[in-house]
């Protein structure tokens, strides 16, 4: 059966003394309540404090993810940060496709395929965003438009490589607006990618993926999605900055 997973996003947010804060927070948290069973905590900080926030998971409960990585192998492409470098720091899962990173890096459902390979070949999770912006909803684009990011974001992948792979649907109109999307919203959405899923890869793996929602998820409504039989969790961004929301909405299911 498919995991809950409730992952943090911090985005480019918090110094280093600030991040070391916000780590130490959530494992005393972690030290004081016991998440409800078959669910994962992961915490997405900024590249330079992975290794720090890897170390502390050490003795923890979380594990952790990147928020970005190249969509090639090695080389002469300055900044960036290859796979097999978040591997061989023992990072689990990595964010991919984000709607900011589409948004304003121009990052493409083709880009999102590679990324998703460049993770796989090295071991890494990949957690693949989609979802739609206001004027494809207002259009009543949102099946269409997540339907391709899907497809051309994933449909490469075997049945067994597609197992790894957790998705994210998350409406561009919803991040970081404080709009959420209504259960009944998200719950068609996410019942949509599930049968995507079934169609190309059959039922049983469909109902192995978790699909997660993402877009101003907070302690108080994280329990009403959550209580969706298609959601499988959520990814947060600004309530994971606080790491009594953050284990609140962890606690949520
Ligand atoms: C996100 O950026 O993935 C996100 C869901 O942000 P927020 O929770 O702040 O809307």
């Amino acid at each position: 059966m498919r995991k809950h997973i409730v992952a943090g996003n911090w985005k480019m947010n918090c110094t280093f003394s600030e991040a070391d804060d916000l780590i130490n927070a959530i494992m005393e948290q972690l030290e004081q309540k016991e998440l409800p069973r078959d669910t994962q905590l992961i915490v997405c900080p900024p590249f330079p404090y992975l290794e720090m926030t890897t170390d502390y998971a050490n003795d923890s409960y979380f594990m952790v993810g990147a928020q970005n990585v190249s969509d090639q192998e090695k080389g002469a492409y300055t900044g960036e940060v290859s796979a097999a470098m978040l591997e061989s720091m023992e990072i689990d899962y990595c964010i991919v496709g984000h709607s900011e990173r589409r948004a304003y890096y121009g990052e493409t459902n083709a880009t999102v395929a590679a990324k998703v390979n460049q993770l796989l070949q090295h071991g890494i999770k990949p957690i693949v965003c989609v979802g739609e912006v206001l004027e494809e909803r207002e259009a009543g684009k949102q099946f269409e438009v997540v339907k391709k990011q899907v497809e051309q974001g994933l449909f490469h992948l075997s049945a067994d490589q597609l197992r790894e792979v957790v998705i994210a649907y998350e409406p561009v109109w919803a991040i970081g607006t404080g709009k959420t999307a209504t259960p009944d919203q998200a719950q068609e959405i996410h019942a949509h990618i599930r049968s995507l899923l079934a169609t190309k890869y059959g039922k049983e793996i469909a109902n192995d993926i978790s699909i997660l929602y993402g877009g101003s998820c907070k302690p108080s409504n994280a329990k009403e999605l959550f209580a969706c039989p298609d959601i499988d969790g959520g990814l947060i961004g600004g309530a994971s900055l606080k790491a009594d929301d953050f284990m609140a909405i962890a606690m949520a299911f």
